[in-house]
C-alpha cells in the first residue's frame, strides 16, 4: 500500500480469481470455463478485417450484438445492457442501486464478488445464511430493506431456484432492485429474462464467459427494463463508454448466430455432470444437485484443502474456499468425458491412498 492510498481503502479485501497458470501443464477445473472452443464463425469473425479496424473505436452502444440478443431472448433492444464481462454489471448495480443507507442483501454462500463491491462502495451487506441442505429459503429475501442479489444457480454450490421462488421475492419487492445473476443458466434452469415485462426490479445478469466459451473475450449483457438499462448506461458513459473491445462485439455477434452450437455444447456437458455425479457418488463422495458447469462435492474422509492439495500433485486444478461452513468441499469445473475420467479416478486413488496413511 502507497502512502496515497484513501484510508477508506485500507481494509478492503479485493476479489480473489481462481489461478490461472499460463503453461498448460494442469488439466484445469477450477474457474467454471467451457472446455470446448467457441464456435466456427467466431474464429472467422475475428479475421484480419478486424484487426485492421482496430485503429478505429468500437460502436460504444454495440448496437448489433444488442439486436441478436434482443431477438434471441424475446426483448427489445432497449432492455439489452453490454459491458466488459458481467462483473461490470453487477458493480454497476452495487453503484448505482445502493449506498451507505440503502443496503443489499444476499447468500452468505454465493459469488465471493458480492460482498467486495458493498466494501467497495460502503453499502451494509446482509449476507444471509443458507439452509443446512445448502438451499435458499426465499423468506428473508422478501419484503426486504434493500437491493437483493442471488445468483441461478448459485455458486459455488449449483442449486437452482425455482423460477416461482424468484417470483415471489419480486413480487414482494417492488422498491427494491433484484439482481438475478445467470451465469450458469444455460446449464440447466430457465432464465427469468421473460419476467421483466412484469417486473419492472428485476435485472437479469448474463455473461459469455461460461456457455458461450469465451471467458478470455470479457463480454456480459444484462436484460431488464428500459429504465434500468438507462440507469446502468448512465455509469458506464461516465466511466468508460468504450468498454467492449471491437474484436469481443464481432466474437459475440458471431456467437449469438451460433446458437444452437451452443445448445449443443451445454447438452454435453450437462450429460458429462450427470455421469460425473453419478461416479463420484459411487466412489463415497457427497455432491449436490447440480445445475451449472461445475458439482460442489465432499469426500468421505479428505478436507477440502487438502483434497485441492492433493489434486493440484497430480495435475489437477480445482477450486476450494476457506469458508469455515464449506471448507469440506471442493468445486469441480466439468471438463470434457476424458478429463472428468482422470479427475473421478484419481479422486479415488486418493481416498484408498488417505484411507491406508490414516488406518
Ligand atoms: C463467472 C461468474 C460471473 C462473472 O463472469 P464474467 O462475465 O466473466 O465477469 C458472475 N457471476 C457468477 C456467479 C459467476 O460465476
Amino acid at each position: 500500500m502507497s502512502r496515497f492510498l484513501m484510508q477508506r481503502f485500507a481494509g478492503l479485501h479485493a476479489y480473489t480469481p481462481g489461478e490461472q497458470p499460463q503453461d498448460m501443464q494442469y488439466i484445469k477445473l477450477n474457474t467454471n470455463e467451457s472446455p470446448y472452443p467457441p464456435a466456427p464463425a467466431v474464429f472467422d469473425a475475428v479475421n484480419a478485417n478486424e484487426v485492421g479496424k482496430l485503429r478505429l473505436y468500437p460502436d460504444p452502444e454495440g448496437k448489433r450484438l444488442k439486436e441478436k440478443l434482443a431477438a434471441l431472448y424475446g426483448v427489445k433492444a432497449e432492455n439489452i445492457f453490454l459491458s466488459n464481462g458481467s462483473d461490470d454489471i453487477l458493480n454497476f448495480a452495487f453503484l448505482a442501486f445502493c449506498d451507505d443507507t440503502h443496503p443489499v442483501l444476499f447468500p452468505e454462500i454465493s459469488y465471493g464478488f458480492y460482498s467486495v463491491y458493498a466494501d467497495l462502495y460502503g453499502i451494509q451487506a446482509k449476507k444471509i445464511p443458507l439452509q443446512y441442505d445448502f438451499s435458499i429459503d426465499i423468506t428473508p429475501y422478501c419484503n426486504a430493506d434493500g437491493m437483493v442479489v442471488i445468483a441461478n444457480p448459485n455458486a459455488p454450490t449449483g442449486l437452482l431456484l425455482p423460477q416461482q421462488k424468484i417470483e415471489q421475492i419480486l413480487q414482494s419487492n417492488p422498491e427494491h432492485m433484484v439482481v438475478i445473476d445467470e451465469a450458469y443458466i444455460d446449464f440447466g434452469g430457465t432464465s427469468c429474462s421473460n419476467l421483466i415485462e412484469k417486473y419492472d426490479n428485476l435485472l437479469v445478469v448474463q455473461t459469455f464467459s461460461k456457455s458461450r466459451s469465451m471467458a478470455g473475450a470479457r463480454l456480459g449483457f444484462a436484460i431488464a427494463s428500459a429504465q434500468i438499462i438507462e440507469d446502468l448506461n448512465k455509469i458506464k458513459y461516465s466511466t468508460n463508454p468504450y468498454s467492449i473491445n471491437r474484436l469481443t462485439l464481432a466474437a459475440g455477434e458471431a456467437a449469438v448466430d451460433s446458437n444452437q452450437y451452443y445448445i449443443d455444447l451445454c447438452e454435453k456437458i450437462i450429460s458429462t455432470r450427470t455421469r460425473t455425479v453419478t461416479r463420484l457418488r459411487e466412489i463415497g463422495f457427497t455432491v449436490l444437485d447440480s445445475a451449472a458447469n461445475f458439482v460442489f462435492a465432499k469426500s468421505n474422509g479428505i478436507p477440502g484443502g487438502e483434497l485441492y492439495c492433493r489434486l493440484k500433485e497430480k495435475g489437477i486444478l480445482v477450486r476450494h474456499f476457506e469458508n469455515e461452513k464449506i471448507k469440506d468441499y471442493i468445486r469441480i469445473t466439468i471438463g470434457t468425458d476424458a478429463q472428468m475420467a482422470i479427475c473421478v479416478d484419481q479422486l479415488e486413488q486418493l481416498q484408498k491412498e488417505y484411507a491406508n496413511e490414516n488406518g
